[in-house]
């Protein structure tokens, strides 16, 4: 399962960084876009397992949605789109240039007291 392998990743990254700070991860805070890959619903039931006989077990994974931002040439702007279409809201010009919406990081952790 491919949001499998991707949890165990955000875990490995929480891990150095809790081995790091020497602390508990409470939660790990993810930016996702909808251009990512990855199904937030199979992300997040993921993260359970991907998480057991590590230090994050029993920690949270919060998603925040990332909107699907590009820029439209024409009106020389940024136009946020409800939709995967690729098309400006406002002139309705092709819009292939990706501003935000590829992302898939940990941008935030919650630590506790010290493991
Ligand atoms: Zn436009």
């Amino acid at each position: 399962m491919h949001e499998l392998s991707i949890a165990m990743n955000i875990v490995e990254i929480a891990e150095s960084e809790a081995g790091r700070r020497n602390a508990r991860i409470e939660a790990v805070h993810l930016r996702l876009g909808p251009l990512s890959g990855v199904v937030k619903d199979a992300l997040l039931s993921a993260w359970e397992l991907a998480c057991e006989n590590t230090v994050l077990a029993g920690s949270r994974l919060v998603v925040e949605d990332v909107p699907l931002v590009v820029y439209c040439p024409r009106c020389k702007a940024q136009r946020t789109l409800d939709s995967i279409s690729f098309l400006c809201p406002e002139c309705q010009s092709p819009t292939p240039d990706v501003v935000h919406g590829r992302e898939l990081e940990v941008f935030a952790l919650e630590v506790g007291d010290a493991a």
